[in-house]
């Protein structure tokens, strides 16, 4: 909503909105896009997944792979079909086209090749131990890719009409790959948005390309031995304050891979991100981070940073995390959204006041940590429960009981398929 109260200067979040304003369709909270606020009609189109044609892909040109089998080249397998949706300034969005995967024509003059105007999503469709298959709370993926389109001067859209079409896409490739033959197996959707307009010069793209594939993607929540973190290089961070470390844009990604591979090389999976002098913990990877510590005062806490100076991702599974463990374990875990720094962490472990330590996101879902360096410390994380924590599992298992339709639950939303 607009606030008329605002300062001046708070220029990110007023032009944000200023870019939602000029939306009918979303400044009415409305997907029809024929009313202006000021009851004008709008000749720029909204998105409207109602709208979506259909070309099918030849359903016995390929064969579904197994999952391990698909997940070992160097390839991402996509499933038949795509969801393309063209913008330009002048008419707005086009026809949402379902389409056979393939790849997409772009001038090499495109603004996203140049100036990283591109963001993205990343969700999966669960097929369930009753057969349903899932999406997992898709409302939220689908608001935060509004909020990173508009962090980099892309189009506006209504994210329900987003959801909608993740959900046809599923509709239709849900089936052929992602039978019910396999229950407990998912697919990735990856929505994204590119600014496409074919000129030079630092401008916001007049022309854009919204895109929705799925794919197979290896299971990354159980590796042997847990999560093995590594803390960023001194001279490096992966966002700081004022920047835009909490869209999901790919601006974001491609700069980290440096400290990542090194870390790789000396056998740990990810970076613990740090930031600021005093160290405060962030983010594992592109997952968020928590930790399960004990305080010098003996109140068990689910710890993790805090959303508010917009150094994080606002992660679905955080969000999910967060609600459970305050919902089912109130008893016996405090929820705690507070910054925190590796120092703490790392004088709890001395103390043996440290209990389990987990990366939480789409990809790598509930992923046990088994160990942190930092500098010449090496932190190790008790994992009591077999390959994880006590938590740790608990509230894994919570999230994938909706998942996959052990529970039924207002965050599973059950796709209609064809
Ligand atoms: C995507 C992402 C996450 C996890 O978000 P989910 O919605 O839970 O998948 C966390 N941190 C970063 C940096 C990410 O890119």
């Amino acid at each position: 909503m607009l606030s008329q109260n605002r300062p001046a200067e708070d220029l990110t979040e007023t032009a944000m909105e200023h870019k939602i304003a000029a939306q009918p369709a979303l400044a009415n909270g409305k997907a029809n896009g024929t009313n202006g606020t000021n009851g004008t009609a709008s000749s720029i189109a909204p998105l409207d997944a109602s709208k979506l044609t259909i070309q099918r892909a030849d359903p016995t040109a390929r064969e579904v792979p197994d999952e391990v089998a698909a997940c070992s080249g160097n390839e991402t397998i996509c499933t038949d079909h795509m969801i393309t949706v063209a913008w330009n300034a002048s008419t707005g969005w086009a026809t949402p086209e379902l389409r056979p995967y393939g790849p997409l024509s772009l001038m090499p003059t495109a603004s996203v090749l140049h100036y990283a105007t591109e963001c993205f999503e990343g969700l999966k469709a669960y097929r369930g131990h009753d057969g349903a298959l899932r999406l997992f709370r898709p409302d939220l993926n689908a608001r935060r890719m509004l909020m990173s389109t508009l962090r980099i001067s892309l189009p506006a859209f209504d994210p329900a009409e987003l959801e909608k079409l993740i959900l046809a896409l599923m509709a239709v490739d849900g089936p052929k790959w992602l039978p019910r033959s396999r229950p407990g197996s998912y697919l990735y959707l990856r929505p994204a948005v590119i600014g496409t307009q074919p000129q030079l010069g630092v401008q916001a793209p007049k022309a854009a390309l919204l895109f929705i594939t799925a794919s197979f993607m290896p299971r990354l929540d159980v590796p042997a031995g847990g999560m093995r973190l590594h803390t960023n290089p001194e001279d490096m961070v992966r966002a700081w304050v004022g920047g835009f470390g909490y869209a999901k844009v790919g601006a974001n990604y491609g700069p980290s891979l440096l400290a990542t591979n090194e870390a790789r090389q000396r056998g740990f999976g990810q970076i613990l991100w740090l930031y600021g002098p005093e160290g405060f913990c962030t983010e594992a990877g592109a997952s968020n981070f928590f930790v399960v510590w004990r305080s010098r005062e003996g109140q068990l806490q689910l710890v993790t940073a805090p959303l508010d100076d917009k150094l994080i991702l606002d992660g679905v599974t955080r969000r999910s995390v967060v609600q459970l463990a305050k919902e089912r374990l109130a008893d016996e875990v405090e929820v705690v959204e507070r910054k925190y720094t590796i120092d703490e962490v790392v004088e709890a472990s001395k103390e043996g006041r440290l209990v389990e330590a987990f990366a939480a996101g789409t990809a790598f879902f509930i992923c046990p940590v088994s160990q942190i360096r930092h500098r010449d410390h090496d932190v190790h994380i008790p994992m009591v429960k077999g390959e994880s924590g006590l938590y740790t599992a608990k509230i894994k298992s919570f999230i994938s009981d909706i998942m996959y339709g052990n529970v039924q639950h207002p965050w599973g939303v059950v796709v209609d398929e064809q």
